[in-house]
């Protein structure tokens, strides 16, 4: 990796010292507890789940779906923000109470945007995960409350940040928690595309974000090809790419029948094609884990002493 990007990206210097203070094996990478999944330990955590929450039916039906299909995390939002104030605002409260129901039934964490500060406890007490969404990435009033919660945060990247105002962002949240507790800080990192003038896809996945933000910080680094792709056909493969280049999981949103979602059908797989993506994966993940096994640990140079 190249050495001269400690010197460019200079927090990254930052995300690396409050790391080394609070781990006993600093060379070790984060690992991350939501519920009673590790993520960033190896294995390849698959998050999946509607778009939106929008009845308990829906959500019951395609948590039971996804789990069997080898999720361990089910997505869902309660709180949906939506570039146009006449689209669906998503459930609240009733939304968090269906996602704790579907958690009871099927024993899967829960992953699920919070958005202002104000909702924080709120969505901690039915959240395993909290998820900061692209839109958020900068609102560091959240970011710090969110560090103080007691729960893990999934960390979107803003669609027009840097990987460096991602890490800086991180490093709100990383200094929040350090206050509060020692350990791995408890930050999942995102990579849902960026905006460019590419107009093919809703969003550009920078698959190469995966690699650097993995070299540069300890933290695990997961794949969402839905928001990327913006059309379900290519969320399978986008899903590939991810695997091989290491991701640590994926973030796929899946709904029993997308045509009728009230938010992002258009990229959200049906139950069918959850599963066959799924097996699709297989012989990528096999090429994944050995890789990771000849891999050497990845450090920035100079970054760790
Ligand atoms: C979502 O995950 O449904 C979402 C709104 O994602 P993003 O913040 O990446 O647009
Ligand atoms: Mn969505």
């Amino acid at each position: 990796m190249n050495a001269k990007w400690n010197g460019q990206f200079s927090c990254f210097d930052l995300v690396a010292r409050t790391e080394t203070r609070t781990r006993r094996n600093h060379c070790a990478r984060s690992v991350v507890r939501a519920g009673d999944v590790e993520i960033g330990g190896g294995d390849f955590v698959v998050m999946a789940g509607p778009c939106a929450v929008e009845s308990e039916r829906q959500l019951l039906q395609t948590a039971e779906a996804v789990a069997a299909a080898g999720a361990r995390i089910l997505r869902g939002g309660a709180y949906k923000p939506r570039s146009s104030p006449y689209s669906f605002q998503g459930l609240g409260l009733e939304g968090l109470k269906i996602l704790r129901k579907a958690r009871e039934q099927t024993g899967l964490a829960i992953v699920t945007e919070v958005m202002s500060e104000q909702e924080v406890d709120l969505v901690a007490e039915y959240a395993d995960l909290m998820q900061v969404g692209t839109r958020s990435m900068e609102n560091y009033a959240l970011l710090e409350r969110l560090g103080g919660c007691g729960r893990p945060v999934l960390l979107k990247r803003g669609m027009t940040a840097t990987l460096e105002e991602l890490l800086q962002s991180a490093q709100v949240i990383a200094m929040a928690m350090a206050a509060r507790t020692t350990g791995d800080p408890q930050i999942v990192l995102c990579e849902r595309g960026i905006r460019t003038f590419e107009t093919a896809t809703r969003n550009t996945l920078d698959i190469a974000a995966v690699p650097v933000l993995k070299t540069v910080s300890r933290l695990p680094v997961i794949v969402d090809p839905s928001h990327a792709a913006g059309v379900r056909c290519l969320v399978p493969v986008l899903a590939r790419a991810a695997a091989v280049v290491e991701a640590d999981g994926l973030l796929v949103e899946v709904h029993p029948s997308p045509d009728e979602a009230l938010s992002d059908g258009a990229q959200s797989l049906t139950f069918r094609g959850f599963r066959d993506m799924m097996d699709d994966l297989q012989p990528y993940l096999a090429i994944r884990n050995a890789a990771r096994r000849s891999a050497p640990e990845l450090v920035a140079a100079g970054v760790v002493d």
